[in-house]
């Protein structure tokens, strides 16, 4: 009797769009995603198990721009609650897609750095590849903007595959996403 083959694990890290914001993924996170669904799981959805992680940022979208805001601690647990939910709308786009196509899949938010938190939990759920979004950003903007999929390909522990962004899809802003 032949033995059962565990599924291939591929996690694939995804964000908001910076142009649309929440629920709308980022293009690079699109590409990523629908690059591992066509050139990797194929048809071959019994194979594979998708792992999405959205890690939310906490200042992402903060009084970064504002003097002063005064609020009541009721205000600040909504405004958990709406972060979290955000969080999940986008990752509702992801698992729709999935069981649209039969495609078995997990998701989950984490709060923090992003780059920290992906190989963090590379190293907690030891998936088979890691699978990130590329804006393919110049020396600069690497440094002064900073890059995930970079650090991750230095600092995860499992093999990583990097997708840029079509070249049409691209905006005209690289750092925009
Ligand atoms: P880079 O252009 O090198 O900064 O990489 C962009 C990619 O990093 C995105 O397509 C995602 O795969 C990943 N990424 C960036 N921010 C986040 C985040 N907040 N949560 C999860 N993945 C992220």
């Amino acid at each position: 009797m032949e033995e059962e083959v565990p599924p291939t694990r591929i996690l694939i890290a995804v964000n908001p769009s910076s142009i649309k914001g929440y629920p709308h993924a980022s293009i690079s996170s699109r590409t990523a995603f629908e690059w591992a669904v066509e050139k990797v799981v194929r048809s071959n959805t019994r194979g594979f198990v998708l792992l999405f992680l959205h890690v939310q940022v906490p200042d992402e979208d903060g009084f970064d721009d504002m003097d002063s805001i005064y609020a009541s601690p009721d205000d600040f647990k909504r405004m958990s609650e709406r972060e979290k939910t955000r969080g999940l709308h986008l990752l509702e786009f992801f698992v729709e897609r999935c069981n649209q196509i039969g495609l078995p899949c997990e998701a989950w938010v984490k709060k923090g750095d992003p780059k920290e938190v992906i190989c963090s939990e590379v190293k907690r759920v030891q998936p088979d590849l890691l699978v990130v979004g590329c804006r393919g950003l110049g020396p600069f903007q690497r440094v002064f903007v900073g890059t995930v999929s970079e650090f991750c390909v230095k600092h995860a522990d499992c093999p990583v595959v990097t997708i840029k962004r079509k070249a049409g899809e691209a905006p005209q802003d690289p750092v925009e996403d």
